[in-house]
C-alpha cells in the first residue's frame, strides 16, 4: 500500500498564511489556529439530538464557542465543508482551509449582536473566523470600523488583531450550505447554538439581521426564549424594527438590513450609506 507523502491516505500539510504553521484542512482542533477556541477535549455533538444537550450544558460564551466550532451534526454540511476544505479555491491555493463550524465571534458583553446567514464556503470556511475573508466581510467590516465598533477596517484572516467593541456577529447556521443555501433542518439543527448564544449575552440590546433569513431565524430564536414576538410575525424589510419583550430581561429591538451579500453590494441595492445609517439605528437603540 501507498502511505508516503503523496499519497492521499496522507492528509496534505499547509502553512498558515499568518503564523506559517502547518495544517491539515480542516484543521484538527486545538492543534494553534489563530483563535481556534476548542481543544482535543471539546465535546462533539455528532447527532442532531446532541446538540441541544451541549448548547445548554455551556457555562459561558467562551465555552460555547468551542463546542460550536467542532460541532457535526449535520451529515450534508459536514461533507460539503470539509470537501470544500480539502479542495480549496484557485486563488487560496497552498492555503489551509478551516473547515469546521465558525462559532459567534467579538465581544461578549457587547450590546448588538450582528446576525448573518452562514458561512462563506472559500470565507469563514476558510479562515474560520465569521465574516472574514470574503467580499460580504469586507463591507460588513468596514462599516462596522466606520461606526467605531470595529478595531481595524479589513478583516481577512484570524489572528490579525481584529477586534470588536460592543458588537457581536453570529450565524443561526454555522457551516457552510452549498449555494448558500442550508435546509430547515439544518437550521432546525444548528438553532439551540443560536438560542444559547443569545441567552449568555448579558447586555443585548439589539439583534441586527442581515436578510430575511436572519430576520426569520432571529424572531424564531426569540420565540423559543419566551420573548413575546408579534402575532402577525413582523415581515423583514431594510430598516424595520420591532420591540421584543421579556419579563426578566430588558427589552431587545430586532432592525433588518439587508444582507451584505455581493448580490446586493454590486447592484446598489444596499450602499454604504444604508448599511452606515441602520448601524448608527442600532447605536442609538442598543443606547436607549
Ligand atoms: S450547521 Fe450547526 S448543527 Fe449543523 S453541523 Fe454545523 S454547527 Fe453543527
Amino acid at each position: 500500500m501507498d502511505n508516503g507523502p503523496d499519497s492521499p491516505l496522507v492528509p496534505q500539510m499547509l502553512p498558515h498564511p499568518l503564523t506559517g504553521q502547518l495544517f491539515t484542512s480542516p484543521v484538527a482542533p486545538g492543534t494553534g489556529w489563530p483563535e481556534d477556541p476548542a481543544s482535543a477535549d471539546t465535546p462533539v455533538a455528532r447527532r442532531a439530538a446532541a446538540v441541544p444537550k451541549l448548547a445548554r450544558g455551556a457555562q459561558d460564551l467562551a465555552e460555547l464557542e468551542a463546542r460550536q466550532s467542532v460541532c457535526a451534526a449535520c451529515p450534508r454540511l459536514v461533507d460539503w465543508r470539509e470537501e470544500v476544505a480539502r479542495t480549496g479555491r484557485r486563488a487560496y491555493r497552498g492555503q489551509p482551509y478551516w473547515g469546521r463550524p465558525i462559532p459567534g465571534w467579538g465581544d461578549r458583553s457587547g450590546r448588538i449582536l450582528v446576525v448573518g446567514l452562514a458561512p462563506a464556503a472559500h470565507g469563514g470556511n476558510r479562515t474560520g473566523r465569521v465574516f472574514t475573508g470574503d467580499r460580504s466581510g469586507d463591507w460588513i467590516f468596514a462599516a462596522l470600523h466606520r461606526a467605531g465598533y470595529a478595531g481595524q477596517e479589513r478583516s481577512e484572516i484570524a489572528g490579525d488583531g481584529q477586534s470588536l467593541r460592543d458588537v457581536r456577529i453570529a450565524a443561526p447556521v454555522r457551516c457552510a450550505p452549498p449555494d448558500n443555501k442550508p435546509l430547515p433542518v439544518e437550521r432546525d439543527t444548528c438553532a439551540p447554538w443560536f438560542d444559547r448564544e443569545i441567552e449568555l449575552l448579558p447586555n443585548l440590546r439589539v439583534m441586527l439581521a442581515l436578510g430575511a433569513f436572519a430576520w426569520d431565524s432571529t424572531l424564531r430564536a426569540a420565540r423559543r426564549g419566551g420573548w413575546t414576538v408579534p402575532v402577525p410575525r413582523p415581515r423583514f424589510g431594510h430598516g424595520a424594527q420591532v420591540e421584543l419583550l421579556r419579563e426578566d430581561r430588558p427589552g431587545v429591538f430586532l432592525i433588518g438590513c439587508y444582507h451584505v451579500s455581493q448580490q446586493n453590494t454590486f447592484t446598489g441595492r444596499l450602499t454604504e450609506a444604508m448599511l452606515d445609517s441602520v448601524l448608527a439605528q442600532a447605536g442609538v437603540r442598543a443606547r436607549s
